[in-house]
């Protein structure tokens, strides 16, 4: 090794440019986010080729006159803290006085600015860190910097730029972060000269997510908001109809800030549990208001992340007002009108050709066919279980209803009909029961006439031995039978629809596959979801009146009745209103 040197400052700029400025989206970002801090109301950004070519962007903030302007480029230069008391409560979203000096050492940067007072503006370039002088020039108040070429003296970062495409897919996620923690703020982006957004500063948040996603998301979201103990939360929550295969539409801002913090990510998460496929991911904007001090933003070079000092307090409060929300809303699964037929018919032709000819056989199937129904008695779940407003919600319940196929039922309500997947709303129902028995002390169960006994390998027997305490809260008996062999004594009541041996085996492949990975909650909740999903009725199995309404009254009864525990809808509702546009009666 040589000798130990000082890096000249350019060098030092570079090095953090590599840690600041990844790809053009990270140099809008920093540029759109000082106008922020600027006060900026009005902020135009324009880029060409993906941002690589150039950058642009222009406010009506506070300006700079031209001592600030030589010295913004500096590295560590800054004008929102002083001391280090200021770092403890950051309001602004730059501190760190390194993002126009890390800029300015990779691209080539013109900026030009005036404040309020002056008549007149100042202008500076920048080559690569290698600055001109400031001079005057006629501009108006606020900012315009004008960002080009970046990376092109350093050819090893330039290669790793991807096409246009791919940069102004990132530039358009930062600047919808910007836009959508920022709503009071009038944006416009344009990409090579054309507009990709522009937004104005009254629309208020719907309106920006329709235009900035789509206006199915904006109008499948659900409002809820919460203040107490310091932390004031509004969140968009959507539905579970849009929920997606990625956390794309997941946002989160604190004070304005976008975020990502996996203890809030955890409690969206949690928040929908039961609502939505595990493997999905809600849509949900959530806007945390709390106080400077109780949070660390200066833990991340682009602050995308933070420290809560009180983490638990975040996730518990954000859990709360969410789980509030979703359960009080009838999350159930609104059914799809059926497509129009266009001139050359091809709306009856594509993909859902199947499910609308279905959806329309079994309507008119319904219409031609309903009866009313026989209070016959109740023999579908054992009563005991069932809540004492079963029975009065019964009384209240729709009298016309089928079952077609073996699978579905057909029900009207008040506000039009419902089909029901018998498999799916029933597992629901199984799982809320046996939650809420194992909660209070092990599952009631029922000694078996004739004990089923069957032979374990090793590995299995150990399985069994580590969880033996879960077995026990599932209210299952065993006693050994041999060296190698076991038998079931006695067996959960709410668990008569399955075949002891089989259900006990397949418990075991769960526990061996998932024990490790698992805390002893999780693990034992997905038992319960395998329990609920044996012990529930099939698709393909005939239902008496009776069972049919008592379905029917539980489902009003159970939490997340609108969905089946893996997240699967349970019923699709049509609604009279519909029905009545569809048939052409309005
Ligand atoms: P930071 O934002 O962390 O302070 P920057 O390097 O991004 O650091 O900016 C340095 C300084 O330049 C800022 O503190 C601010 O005073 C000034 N500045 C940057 N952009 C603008 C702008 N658009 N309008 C007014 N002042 C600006
Ligand atoms: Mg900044």
């Amino acid at each position: 090794m040589g000798r130990i040197v000082v890096l000249d400052q350019n060098m030092v700029n570079m090095i953090a440019a590599g840690e600041v400025i990844e790809r053009p989206a990270s140099a809008v970002k920093e540029l759109v986010e000082n106008r922020i801090d600027a006060g900026a109301t009005k902020i135009s950004i324009a880029v060409e080729d993906g941002g690589r070519k150039l950058i642009s962007v222009t406010d009506n903030g506070c300006g700079m006159d031209a001592e600030d302007l030589a010295s913004a480029f500096e590295s560590h230069t800054t004008s929102k803290i002083h001391t280090s008391d200021d770092l403890r409560a950051i309001s602004t979203l730059g501190f760190r006085g390194e993002a126009l000096a890390s800029i300015a050492s990779v691209t080539q940067v013109k900026a030009v600015s005036r404040t309020a007072e002056e008549l007149s503006g100042n202008c500076i370039e920048i080559d690569c860190g290698d600055k001109s002088e400031v001079t005057p020039c006629s501009a108006d108040v606020g900012t315009t910097i004008q960002v080009r070429d970046i990376f092109y003296k350093l050819p090893a970062r330039r290669k790793f730029l991807k096409s246009a495409n791919t940069e102004i897919t990132h530039i358009i996620e930062q600047v919808t972060r910007i836009a959508l923690g920022n709503t009071a703020i009038e944006l416009s982006l344009t990409h090579n000269g054309r507009d990709v957004f522009r937004l104005s500063a009254e629309q208020g948040i719907h309106a920006r997510i329709t235009e900035m996603f789509s206006p199915e998301v904006a109008d499948n979201l659900l409002e809820t908001e919460s203040d107490e103990k310091g932390l004031h939360i509004t969140a968009l929550l959507g539905k579970p109809s849009i929920a997606t295969t990625s956390n794309r539409l997941q946002y989160v801002f604190l004070n304005g800030r976008y975020i990502r913090d996996k203890f809030i990510s955890h409690a969206v998460k949690e928040a929908y549990r039961g609502s939505i496929d595990p493997s999905r991911f809600p849509a949900a904007f959530l806007f945390i208001r709390m106080p400077y001090e109780d949070y660390d933003v200066n833990v991340h070079p682009t602050k995308i992340e933070v420290r809560f000092y009180n983490a638990n307090l975040v996730h518990s409060q954000i859990l709360a007002c969410l789980r509030e929300k979703l359960l009080a809303t009838d999350l159930d699964t609104l059914a799809r009108p059926p497509r129009p037929l266009s001139d050359d018919g091809r709306g009856m032709r594509g993909e859902g050709r199947g499910r609308d000819s279905r959806i329309t056989e079994a309507m008119e199937e319904f219409f031609k066919r309903h009866r009313p129904a026989g209070q016959r008695h109740l023999d579908f779940v054992d009563t005991r279980y069932s809540s004492l407003d079963t029975r009065t919600s019964i009384e209240h319940q729709a009298s016309k209803f089928m079952q077609i196929h073996d699978s579905f039922i057909i029900a009207e309500n008040d506000e039009g009909f419902v089909i029901i997947d018998q498999h799916a709303l029933h597992e629901r129902i199984m799982y809320e029961q046996l939650k809420k028995r194992v909660h209070e002390s092990p599952l009631e169960s029922q000694k078996l006439l004739v004990p089923e006994s069957f032979q374990l390998t090793r590995q299995q027997q150990d399985t069994l031995e580590n969880n033996s305490q879960l077995i026990e809260r599932l209210g299952i008996e065993l006693v050994p039978f041999g060296p190698k062999t076991i038998a079931i004594q006695a067996f959960p009541v709410l668990l008569s629809k399955a075949e002891p041996a089989d259900f006990l085996r397949d418990v075991i492949d769960l526990l061996a596959e998932k024990a490790s990975t698992l805390d002893a909650d999780s693990l034992f909740d997905e038992v319960l979801h395998m329990a609920a999903c044996k012990a529930a009725i099939k698709a393909g199995t005939k239902l008496t009146d009776g069972e049919i309404e008592q379905l029917i009254a539980d489902k009003e009864t159970v939490e997340h009745s609108s969905n089946c525990p893996h997240g699967r809808p349970t019923v699709i509702k049509f609604t009279l209103s519909e029905l009545e546009k569809q048939f052409k009666r309005t």
